[in-house]
């Protein structure tokens, strides 16, 4: 007999169930303009990211990982980075950060991060700092954002470019006075990049992802590399890429991003009713943040002794609830860089092996999130 899953980790059917009409009406649109390269659907989404993100250029892009490499790729032609050179990065993350750095010639610093936020902290970073690294990515991982005055003056005090992933952090916002003022993720720092994959807090409906920044000369370097490195057409000043977003998947951004404050909003209340109601000794919750917009919970993550997880997760399931693992394996695991250098990395190592996701993302209603907890707590392991 088939298992009936109650609550699947994520059904992005029904996840998009409440944007359907208008996803349509604006597929249709797009079908019907003829044009389905560039034109006025990537530009309003251009100028609508820009907006939201209280940035003067967002350029949306094929996807996350192509953002990233994008930005490097632009830092490289414009003279401000060179191969070789060494870029810290947090070595939790999703492999798509590391890969962006192999791929332009950027020598990866993994340092491992803080236990309890699962982010970069200034202390981490401090003991990575050597006069050989000249960037660092911020990973906002699982939406919280990664930022704070310490971490501020480190970047300031080694001059050091700063890039945002904020992949999992669409609509987050630093708290922090003083040095910085309040912002967007992917608009704290130097450059950001964001990624549309179907699963993130606001997803298109196949790849797409963008580039927003402070910095117009980038923003050129990004734009021309992103379309065969031409700043204008037949004129190639670069050696660049096919990194274009599709207006199709631009006119289905445009109406999601709409609801990205109201989604990131149920996202928290869930995140709440789980750090409420979930009271399991053997389970470690994540934090609430003081402001409900510094984390937008892409993941809402616990931690389980390892000895346990698989038990937990077998139990959970027949239960009725799917959970999900990010990420199994840290990218210096991995075996396509089995030949990376790195020191130790407990922290990331552990995180991997105790790690467990419980769904959050739409149609889960906070009741859910509270049944799930209840499950959680009947749970028969120390
Ligand atoms: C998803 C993700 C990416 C890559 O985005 P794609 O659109 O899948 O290429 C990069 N970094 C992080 C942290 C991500 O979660």
């Amino acid at each position: 007999m088939e298992l009936k899953i109650k609550y699947p980790f994520l059904d992005l059917k029904a996840a998009n169930e409440r944007y359907m009409s208008d996803l349509c009406v604006a597929a249709t649109g797009v079908i019907n303009s003829g044009r389905y390269i560039g034109g006025p659907e990537v530009d309003e989404l251009n100028c609508q990211l820009a907006a939201m993100c209280q940035a003067p250029h967002a350029i949306g892009v094929s996807n996350g990982l192509d953002a990233l490499r994008l930005i490097f790729e632009a830092y490289k032609v414009l003279g401000r980075i060179s191969e070789g050179d060494e870029v810290i990065v947090p070595a939790n993350t999703f492999i798509a950060t590391v890969l962006s750095l192999t791929h332009t010639g950027l020598k990866p610093v993994l340092v491992d991060p803080d236990e309890m936020t699962m982010n970069l902290s200034a202390e981490s970073i401090a003991k990575a700092i050597s006069p050989r690294v000249k960037a660092i990515v911020l990973v906002h991982l699982f939406g919280r954002v990664c930022w704070d005055e310490k971490i501020a003056r480190i970047i300031r005090d080694n001059d050091l470019i700063a890039v945002e992933d904020a992949a999992q952090a669409i609509g987050a916002r630093s708290i922090t006075d003083g040095l910085y003022s309040s912002r967007q993720a992917g608009a704290i720092c130097h450059a950001g990049a964001f990624s549309f994959y179907p699963t993130k807090n606001i997803g298109a409906l196949g790849d797409a992802g963008a580039v927003v920044t402070h910095d117009s000369e980038l923003a050129a370097a990004v734009s021309a590399l992103a379309n065969y490195g031409g700043d204008r057409r037949y004129h190639n000043l670069y050696v660049g890429f096919n990194c274009r977003l599709d207006p199709i998947q631009a006119a289905m951004l445009r109406v999601k991003l709409r609801d990205t404050d109201e989604a990131n909003a149920r996202r928290f209340a869930r995140a709440v009713a789980y750090n409420r109601h979930i009271l399991h000794p053997a389970i470690i919750k994540p934090l609430i943040p003081s402001s409900p917009t510094q984390c937008v919970w892409h993941q809402y993550v616990v931690r389980i002794k390892a000895e346990l997880r698989d038990d937990f997760r077998e139990y959970m399931f027949a239960n009725g609830v799917e959970t999900d693992i990010h990420y199994p394996t840290p990218p210096h695991q991995q075996p396509c860089y089995e030949h990376l250098p790195h020191g130790p990395l407990p922290i990331s190592e552990q995180l991997a092996s105790e790690s467990v996701s419980l769904p959050i993302g739409d149609p889960i209603s906070e009741i859910d999130a509270r049944e799930i907890a209840e499950i959680i707590n009947k749970f028969n392991g120390q």
